[in-house]
């Protein structure tokens, strides 16, 4: 006996709602398989995740490597050079900053290896004369330090030291 002669109306619209309720199903089922990544799709996502994961590696790599590489430069400098008239001259030299409602300062810089040290602040007649590092015939790192130390920075000269003595690993 078919179906459809024993079906009251009621029966069918409910026969009805319920072929709609599993196509949508079906239809959803479809959709959310096609959002998934094929296989052949991830291995290319995850092929473009670890070159860009190696990518930042070796950035990071090369940026602690210039570090290195001017630490060492920094310690292996003599922060001087001998004069032809047979003297040695240390290279350490330096310009006025005049920041508004702050001391004068220079940053003393050797000129060889680029190194700076914390700031010093400048005494008036630096200022109106200028730095000129070089008529300071005997001063070296170290009196620079404590120039800086009496200037207030006594927290980037201790830092400094500790990058200054430390030895490359
Ligand atoms: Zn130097």
């Amino acid at each position: 006996m078919p179906e459809t002669e024993t079906m009251s109306v009621p029966d069918v619209m409910k026969f009805l709602a319920e072929q709609n309720r599993q196509n949508q199903e079906a239809l959803l089922a479809a959709i959310k398989e096609l959002k998934k990544p094929s296989e052949f799709e991830q291995r290319k996502i995850d092929k473009e995740n670890e070159v860009l994961r190696n990518k930042q590696m070796s950035r990071l790599t090369e940026a602690k490597a210039e570090v290195e590489r001017k630490e060492m430069r920094m310690r292996n400098c003599p922060h001087a050079a001998a004069h032809p008239m047979g003297y040695t001259m240390h290279l350490w030299g330096g310009q006025a900053h005049t920041p508004a409602n702050q001391p004068a300062y220079f940053v003393p810089t050797c000129g060889r290896c680029q190194t700076q040290l914390p700031k010093v602040y400048c005494t008036p007649e630096q200022l109106t004369q200028g730095i000129n590092l070089y008529t300071y015939k005997n001063i070296g790192i170290e009196d620079l330090l404590k120039a800086a130390e009496h200037s207030g920075n006594v927290k980037e000269v201790k830092e400094f030291r500790e990058i200054y003595n430390r030895k490359a690993a």
